[in-house]
Order: C-alpha cells, then structure tokens, then sequence
C-alpha cells in the first residue's frame, strides 16, 4: 500500500519557519504532518482523540528536560539503578 504524500500550499512549519515544506500523509487513523527541510514531524489521530501519552512518567524519564519548543533533548546520562524489590510489597 503506498502512502500519498501532500503539499500543503502556504503551510509554515513551526520548526524551521519555511513555507510550503509540509505535507501531510495519512494512515487509517492518524495524519501525520512533515517538513522536509527540517526533521519536523506531527500527528494527530483522525477522531479528534486527544493524544495518548507517549510514555508513562516514571521516575526515569520524568525529569527528561524540555527545550523551548516541547521538544524532547535525549541526554545520555548513566546512573546507577537501584531496585529494591520490597518497595513495591505494601503498595
Ligand atoms: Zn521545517
């Protein structure tokens, strides 16, 4: 199945600023929207749902910083697990 990609005409993309680079694609349930200048990339699902959490805040990934944008800024940080198999007795 090939996927149909548009332009969309006087789109600006709120990453790079350009005009006319986003087009957009769809599956069955979502659209997803692109630029092909920069790495820009969004979608949403085609009911209106609102988005579902991309992951579940743990306390791992709750304190991931976040750039200006909302963008997430992957950093590689090493730190020491500590699992402790009795904190999870009386919850
Ligand atoms: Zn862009």
């Amino acid at each position: 199945m090939s996927v149909i990609k548009r332009f969309v005409a006087g789109a600006v993309c709120p990453r790079c600023a350009k005009m006319d680079t986003i087009r957009v694609y769809r599956n069955e349930i979502r659209e997803y929207r692109e630029c092909v200048k920069c790495d820009y990339k969004d979608g949403q699902n085609l009911d209106g749902s609102p988005e579902p959490v991309s992951e579940l805040a743990t306390r791992v990934n709750s304190e991931k910083p976040v750039n200006a944008s909302g963008a997430k800024i992957d950093q590689v940080i090493s730190q020491p697990i500590n699992f402790d198999p009795n904190s999870f007795k009386d919850s």
